[in-house]
């Protein structure tokens, strides 16, 4: 997709050597968990409560990831067919979000609409109450292997205001949503692509709308099986394409998804191909999305008498990246796995949403689930990990399989199934690669995980 705007790039392959330099170890944990998103936050929890001392690291000033930073609602996919298919932390979170007045938690399709101001703060207490340390604005940028032990990790590098600093732990959990500790060590980690053409799903920077007429639109979420892309913008933002005065869109979807508010709604309906691991595509699809939302408003005003008098409350902090990188994990969940409902002796966690695949034009492929499917805990261990687990968007799956398991229901039951995890290794000295996927279920089972 690049569009590069600068006239700043050196020619050729220039590079640089930067010199070695001795850094501060400003910490050391039982267990670093890197990215405060849904899957890392509940990762922290369910270590501490597991007895470690736990660091987790964000690079922002606030927990939540795509579910804050990205408003990337609703919360999917706590139910299939009206029956809770994830509870345990998660389900403590959702209910205390609910308690905080900032989520509707009883709609028979398990989606839940929430507020990311009420979100931000009931995520940071849970956490801090369970005891987990948080270092935020602190960006993962290396990691240092034993030399000694093959395959153990020793530090992670970040870099925060007060410099490049290491942070020594037992165990690592990877859960930046892209992978970026696994992809600074030798563990296998690579684009999660459609191989022939190189497509990644696209990315959609969210915005906030008020003074919507909410009262006329199908504003909160649908049951199983049935689609709610509103249909009349649809055929409009169509139309603006085929004019030439946008490029793009999905859905649309105007409902409340991370609002709750009557007279709001989240509206995911921009759309950009490329690859968010790569700094240019990144930087460009911001700047892209940005001057296409005005257009997209536009156009809702246009267009649907509910958006005639709508203003833009905010725009995302960041847009919304659905799919980069993916580990090679010790198994690999595929599409026949979710399709036919496959138990695993050492499942971690159910899921339920539809594989859910969107194109890089307009379209979306998707096929709604009759039953719930495991995830096994081989999914979080990259192959040849020895204290390196991954949670939340980088696990062991297809394309096809990811469509469906990629939702934050599932990340956060994840998180707590790699929390565990790593917590148990921590204490045992064991590897990740050969800690007991049996046990561990069964310890998360009798600690209220559906699974
Ligand atoms: C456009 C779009 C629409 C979506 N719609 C839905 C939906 O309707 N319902 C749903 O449930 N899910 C939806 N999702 C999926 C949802 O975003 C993911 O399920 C979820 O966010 C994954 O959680 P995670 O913890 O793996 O990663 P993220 O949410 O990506 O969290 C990663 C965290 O790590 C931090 N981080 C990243 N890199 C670093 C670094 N190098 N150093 C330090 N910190 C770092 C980030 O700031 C962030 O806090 C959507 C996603 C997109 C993009």
């Amino acid at each position: 997709m690049t569009e590069t705007t600068t006239a700043i790039n050196p020619p050729g392959n220039l590079s640089i050597i930067e010199p070695a330099r001795r850094l501060p170890v400003r910490a050391q944990a039982d267990v670093v968990v890197c990215g405060g998103g849904p899957s890392g936050f509940v990762a922290a929890v369910a270590a501490a409560r597991a007895g470690a001392s736990v660091l987790l690291i964000e690079r922002y000033g606030f927990l939540g990831g795509m579910a804050t930073a990205g408003m990337v609602g609703p919360l999917s996919k706590f139910n299939l067919g009206g029956e809770r298919i994830v509870d345990g932390i998660p389900g403590e979170f959702i209910r205390a979000l609910h308690a905080a007045g900032g989520a509707i938690i009883d709609l028979p399709s398990g989606n839940i609409p929430y507020d990311v101001e009420l979100y931000k703060l009931t995520a940071q207490r849970i956490t801090r109450h369970a005891g987990v340390d948080i270092l935020l604005h602190a960006q993962v940028a290396g990691a240092i292997v034993s030399k000694e032990e093959s395959g153990w990790l020793t530090h992670v590098i970040v870099e925060t205001k007060s410099g490049r600093e290491a942070v020594a732990a037992k165990q690592f959990i990877d859960c930046t949503g892209a992978g970026d500790l696994v992809a600074r060590t030798p563990l296998p980690c690579e684009l999660r692509n459609q191989r022939e053409t190189g497509d990644l799903q696209p990315m959609s920077l969210y915005f906030r709308l008020g003074g919507v007429d909410t009262d006329k639109l199908n504003i909160l979420m649908a049951h199983d099986g049935m689609k709610y892309a509103n249909p009349e913008l649809r055929a409009a933002l169509a139309g603006e394409v085929k004019a030439g005065r946008l490029r793009n869109f999905g859905g649309p979807w105007a409902v409340h998804g991370s609002t709750i508010r009557p007279g709001e709604v989240s509206v995911n309906a921009t759309r950009i191909t490329g690859n968010a691991t790569d700094a240019d595509d990144l930087s460009s699809a911001e700047l892209i999305l940005r001057e296409e939302t005005p257009v997209v408003i536009d156009i809702f005003r246009r267009h649907h008498k509910a958006f005639a008098h709508c203003y833009l409350i905010e725009t995302a902090t960041q847009i919304g990246i659905r799919e980069t990188r993916a580990i090679r994990g010790l198994y690999t969940l595929t599409a026949s796995d979710i399709l036919g409902a496959r138990k695993f002796a050492d499942a971690v966690a159910l899921g339920g949403h539809p594989i859910d695949v969107h194109k890089t034009d307009s379209g979306q492929s998707v096929k709604f689930l009759d039953a719930p499917y495991q995830i096994p805990y081989r999914t979080l261990a990259p192959e040849g990990s020895k204290n390196v687990l991954v949670a939340g968007g980088t696990l062991s799956a297809t394309r096809e399989a990811f469509g469906s398991v990629r939702v934050q229901a599932q990340c956060m039951a994840l998180g707590q199934a790699a929390g565990v995890a790593a917590a148990i290794c921590a204490q045992d000295g064991e590897s990740v690669s050969t800690l007991d996927g049996v046990a561990l279920s069964a310890r998360l089972k009798a600690e209220g995980v559906l699974i």
